[in-house]
């Protein structure tokens, strides 16, 4: 995409997203037609959904599926709700979703879908009616070898056994693997709902391990304590670390001697929030994100370090657990200060990496063992993270750059073999 197509956009996600992408593309020397083919989706529904209230009214939602790029296999993303959803963030983060499979090289094109709605204002039969009428919309496009949803923020198992049930439904059999991230009793995999952590936990030890950092020693701070930030924190305490700070998006707490987590997940789950957890101190959202400590784990949502308080930013190493939480700008600033940043597409790639392993396990109807499970996700992470480390040092640049170099280069080449039909 060109510099004044791109800034026509008004979505941060996607102007970072593009330029990240162009970073990579002009270091590679990529063609500019490639390159342009590339940065656009190739398929973007928008759908209306009607749904009755339980108070008898009539809603009207609106939601997206896009398909951004299918070169190398079916289109793998996930469906998140939540009130400040739009059409050009989901494009974004179907992007995402392209450069993440490549980069672990699972054979998935991208995808991402999102219905407009604040899923805390509604009741569980208003999410279930919302959901299946969603699926029913966005059927035209989805299916176990075209686009297989998956969960992402604000979304769960429940949703998945909803959206494979409706599908199913027209159907006329089961389909179970039209979704990834199912109950275990539908066919989901052991080890999906903690995959994205403890991938993203896997990338931490192999940055550890390369720039010396004593994980026993080490502190850490979590944005976002929801299905990844809560698994890493967890994780990451069973490795000897200290977790001084989370929060979630009602405040955060810090305890510098450490965190309790298993207590502060009880607090959780008793009152919905950590905030107000009583061995610990209010932190603002800006305080976590600035704290001194070794490692930073952003995983909330987009757009939480930018150019504006990239400068107060102390960590020594940030895993991106969220999707796109750092803008490309705010990128050249954390390089230039010598911070070791694991972007997105492979710190939660372990997400996408168990939600194949789920898809592969279903449609051969045999199943994996745990161990068997966690033991292939390692080695997928830690494969593809020694080949961004290793290609970050040859070419000196960031592990981002290095890792959409790689990306880049597999989907061009997918594109390039298949030909661009008539
Ligand atoms: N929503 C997750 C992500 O952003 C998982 C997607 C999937 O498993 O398809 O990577």
């Amino acid at each position: 995409m060109s510099e004044e197509n791109r800034s026509q956009k008004s979505n941060p996600l996607l102007n970072s997203t593009l330029m990240q992408v162009e970073r990579a593309a002009a270091r590679m020397g990529l063609d500019p037609g490639m390159l342009k083919l590339l940065q656009e989706p190739k398929r973007c529904l928008t759908v209306s959904i009607p749904i009755r209230r339980d108070n008898g009214t009539l809603d009207i939602f609106q939601g997206f599926r896009v398909q951004h790029n299918v070169a190398r296999g079916p289109a793998k993303g996930g469906i998140r709700f939540h009130q400040d959803a739009t059409l050009e963030e989901v494009i974004a983060l179907s992007a995402l979703m392209t450069w993440k499979c490549a980069v672990v090289n699972i054979p998935y094109g991208g995808a991402k879908g999102a219905i407009v709605c604040n899923p805390k204002e509604l009741s569980l039969a208003e999410l279930e009616r919302l959901t299946r009428r969603y699926t029913m919309e966005i059927s035209l496009i989805i299916g176990p070898e075209k686009d297989i949803p998956a969960p992402d923020v604000n979304t769960n198992p429940q949703v998945m056994a909803w959206i494979m049930d409706t599908y199913s439904m027209q159907l006329g059999y089961s389909v179970p693997a039209v979704v990834t991230g199912k109950p275990i009793e539908l066919g989901g995999s052991l080890g999906r709902n903690e995959a994205t952590g403890r991938g993203c936990v896997y990338t931490i030890e192999e940055a550890a391990a390369r720039t010396g950092l004593d994980l026993k020693q080490a502190t850490v701070a979590v944005q976002g304590f929801g299905n990844a930030g809560s698994v890493a924190a967890t994780y990451l305490e069973d490795l000897g670390c200290r977790v001084i700070a989370v929060s979630d998006s009602r405040g955060g707490i810090l305890n510098e001697n450490g965190l309790n987590l298993t207590a502060v997940k009880e607090f959780k789950t008793r009152t919905g929030t950590v905030a107000g957890y009583p061995e610990a101190t209010p932190l603002t959202q800006e305080e976590l994100l600035s704290l001194a400590c070794d490692i930073l784990v952003p995983a909330a949502l987009e757009n939480q370090i930018t150019a504006a308080n990239a400068g107060d930013i102390r960590a020594k190493i940030i895993a991106e657990a969220a999707n796109g939480p750092i803008s490309a700008d705010a990128d050249e600033t954390l390089y230039e200060k010598g911070i070791l940043v694991i972007p997105d597409i492979l710190a939660n790639a372990g997400g996408v990496v168990v939600s194949y392993f789920e898809w592969v396990q279903g449609i051969q109807h045999f199943f994996w063992s745990q161990d068997e499970v966690n033991n292939q996700l390692r080695q997928r992470m830690v494969s593809s993270f020694r080949d961004v480390y290793e290609l970050a040092g040859r070419e000196h640049v960031s592990l981002r750059t290095a890792a959409y170099m790689i990306a880049l280069e597999r989907v061009e080449k997918a594109v390039s073999l298949r030909g661009i039909f008539v």
